[in-house]
């Protein structure tokens, strides 16, 4: 059958939206990253031999031209950069060095001569891995803004070396269009390189030219790890960006945004939706803890006692207190314990072992070696030795110097709530008109309360005594079991090196 054009018509419209709102898309997205885009090299001739000699490090055509040409510091292309810059791309020290020593007179102003970046020659040799150029340049004048160049390749060493070379230096130096290390970091997925940053209190929700803060460019990327490393540590999930998107629109990838909104549900992104930061270890966790165990506890006592006349014995209760006391003990016992933090250790110690540990080897926030079987926790800000997880009841870490209190603690746990529900039950069933109505109809919510309550207890019983019979923290059990884990595998050759030797 024939279509006729009056019924074609809309779905042609609708197709031709459908394009433009494709194309708009792919516009703003083209258009919002190419901020970052410092080092594109424009493939147009400069309509100059020594620049294009320079860009393809053409080394014959370089050595003849450094006595040849003169005012060779006047010549740059369209994009504003010299020989300079180009040498510098390339790490071609050599003819670098030459024309400096010909040129020595004009060499600072030429040096500080700047791209239609506003980068110097000294800014590509960062990004081309030549931090040791710092000093040559150092001779002629002082550099700044170059923690940016190394953020953007995740070079971490040359990082702390910036640093230590150039007091001066900001961790959160701007380039053009308001951009930052951090948000370079984010670009390039330097996500070494936004840790350091992060540890060094880069501001997390500073926003470039275009409103993007580094969480937007980390969402953009669908890079899952570090978004959620910005959000435990403050990142705002609510700023727009200019174009009035949230960080989380910018995800593309399904399962970074799965992952994300079950990490939006979660406990710990319930505490950030009230602007409670778990970072700073709140207490809010243990006292709603507490708060229910008070209630459930008492009332359920309160209750029964009441019912009792005066010649029954007092056997559960005396056991009752003694459970109670017992719990009380731990629980504190267990919330203001070290669980086994690892010491934390300074730049000097992350510069060294950076040098002879494979990068997932470190953690860039403690700037250590991670021990075997630690885990950085971003709530307690340190690593934990034989870290099992973070237990929001006790507010604190369960890992090697805890674990055996926490046992304790779950069992008197365990064995006050098993009470409870029996003496609940008890009492109940009973029913010998000593309960009023009401206090009846509050016995049986409490008791509902007090099964409910053992779900989760027994699981997390379970899952202890799994983790006890395999030999493995539930971290490594539960997390690290996927077996494509980089860090797993390092654990696991470790281990079996330590038990053959
Ligand atoms: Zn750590
Ligand atoms: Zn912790």
């Amino acid at each position: 059958m024939e279509e006729s054009p009056a019924t074609a018509e809309p779905l042609i419209q609708c197709k031709m939206f459908f394009i433009a709102v494709v194309t708009i898309g792919q516009y703003q997205e083209q258009e919002s990253k190419s901020i970052y885009n410092f080092m594109d090299i424009t493939q147009v001739q400069s309509g100059n031999d020594l620049i294009e000699a320079a860009k393809q490090n053409k080394m014959p055509i370089l050595n003849a031209s450094v006595d040849t040409i003169p005012n060779i510091y006047d010549i740059e292309d369209a994009d504003k950069r010299t020989v300079l810059h180009y040498l510098a791309l390339n790490s071609n020290t050599f003819i670098y060095n030459r024309l400096l020593i010909k040129f020595q007179p004009q060499a600072q102003v030429w040096l500080k001569k700047e791209d239609k970046y506003n980068l110097q020659a000294i800014h590509y040799f960062v990004y081309s891995g030549k931090i040791e150029m710092l000093d040559e340049i150092q001779r002629y004048y002082q550099p700044k803004n170059l923690l940016g160049m190394a953020s953007y390749k995740n070079d971490v060493l040359a990082m702390i070396q910036i640093r230590e070379k150039l007091k001066d230096e900001k961790v959160c130096c701007k380039y053009k269009d308001s951009v930052t290390p951090l948000h370079l970091a984010c670009f390039t997925k330097s996500d070494y390189a936004a840790i350091v940053l992060m540890r060094w209190k880069h501001p997390l929700n500073i926003q470039d030219a275009n409103g993007n803060t580094p969480l937007h460019i980390a969402a953009q990327n669908n890079n899952y790890k570090l978004i959620r490393k910005l959000i435990q540590r403050g990142g705002s999930v609510k700023l727009k960006n200019n174009n009035n998107q949230l960080p989380i629109e910018l995800t593309t990838d399904p399962q970074t945004l799965d992952a994300l909104k079950s990490f939006r549900f979660s406990w710990k992104s319930l505490l950030l939706q009230l602007n409670l930061k778990p970072r700073k270890r709140s207490a809010m966790q243990a006292l709603v803890f507490l708060l229910f165990f008070s209630i459930t506890n008492f009332g359920t006592i309160f209750l029964v006692q009441n019912a009792k006349s005066k010649d029954q014995s007092n056997g559960s209760f005396i056991l009752f207190i003694i459970i109670v006391t017992l719990f009380s003990i731990c629980f504190f016992l267990v919330s203001y314990s070290n669980p086994g933090y690892a010491k934390t250790n300074n730049e000097q110690n992350l510069k060294e072992i950076l040098q002879k540990l494979e990068p997932y080897e470190i953690c860039y926030d403690c700037f250590i070696q991670t021990p075997i079987s630690s885990k950085h926790c971003e709530f307690c800000k340190r690593c934990v030795l034989r870290y099992d997880h973070h237990c929001p009841w006790i507010n604190n870490c369960v890992g090697n110097d805890n674990q055996s209190l926490f046992w304790l603690f779950l069992l008197f746990l365990f064995l006050d709530f098993l009470l409870l529900i029996i003496l609940g039950i008890l009492q109940l069933a009973q029913n010998n008109a000593t309960l009023s109505s009401n206090s009846f109809t509050i016995l049986i919510i409490l008791t509902i309360i007090e099964c409910l309550f053992m779900i989760p207890l027994l699981n997390l019983i379970l899952t202890q005594i799994r983790n006890y019979y395999s030999g493995l923290t539930t971290y490594e059990r539960l997390i690290l079991g996927k077996p494509s884990n980089k860090k797993r595998e390092s654990i696991i050759q470790k281990m079996s090196f330590v038990q053959q030797g």
